[in-house]
């Protein structure tokens, strides 16, 4: 569960980013974030994260309050999300099994949790048979694939994804889309950052707009369906 309430954030050189953003995305959730380059949707997405603050509102992420958090809190609160890149981001020297793994151990999980974990979050993504490849050894797609696996593999409530598709051709990009739409039926709320106005509209799902620093529309089916009218 994510509530953005009044949010403000300018950056050290002055650029007001965002300006009184109301957002509220309830678990089991699948939502769009859309508009221009420069609207203000990376500097959402850092400050769901605890990359940034914001100078003026209040921040819950999955009940915790980032106003008051203590740093000590502050791997939890991020154990609650998953996020996915654009450029994929897998560490180009471990296999697709060690990138998952490493993930896992990174948070404390057991030998038999990792066991148990991997081969179900690959199975998910459908690279069950490609554990052994190193990520230059797979398509963009499929880089993409275990990019999805290792944010999954943790058992995040929220999995949130910075323009997913960027990188990928539109078929792979209608996969990725389907594959997250199939994590989301699975109960992993769902933030995906995106431009692909054809794929937004191939989904019916909640987009919220995003313009200049302020959400301009939030609605299921919405923004690029009433393009005419931005
Ligand atoms: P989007 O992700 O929609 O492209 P951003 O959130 O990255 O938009 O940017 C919103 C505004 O904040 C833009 O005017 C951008 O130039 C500015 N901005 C982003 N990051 C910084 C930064 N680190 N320092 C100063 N200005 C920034």
């Amino acid at each position: 569960m994510i509530r953005l309430l009044d949010i403000h954030a300018t950056y050290d050189n002055g650029t007001r980013a965002l300006k009184g953003v109301n957002l509220r995305i309830d678990d089991g959730e699948f939502v769009f974030l859309v508009g221009p380059s420069g609207s203000g949707k990376s500097t959402i997405i850092k400050l769901i994260t605890g990359e940034i603050q914001p100078t003026g509102g209040r921040i819950m992420v999955n009940g915790y309050n980032l106003g008051d958090i203590r740093p000590g809190q502050v791997p939890y609160m991020r154990r609650t999300l998953g996020v996915i890149f654009q450029d994929f981001r897998l560490i180009e020297k471990k296999t697709v099994w060690e990138n998952l793994t490493f993930a896992m151990r990174a948070v404390g999980a057991s030998p038999r949790e990792i066991k148990k974990r991997v081969p179900y979050v690959l199975d998910l993504v459908g690279l069950n048979y490609k554990g052994d490849r190193y990520p230059n050894q797979l398509s963009g797609g499929e880089q993409q694939r275990v990019a999805i696996a290792r944010a999954l593999v943790n058992n995040p409530q929220m999995i949130i994804a910075d323009e997913p598709t960027g990188n990928l051709d539109p078929t792979r990009s209608q996969e990725i889309m389907l594959l997250l739409e199939k994590i989301n039926e699975l109960g992993t709320t769902m933030l995906v950052v995106t431009h692909e106005k054809e794929l937004v509209n191939r989904f019916s799902k909640r987009v919220v707009a995003i313009e200049n620093g302020r959400v301009i529309s939030d609605e299921t089916g919405g923004y690029y369906k009433n393009e005419e009218i931005i």
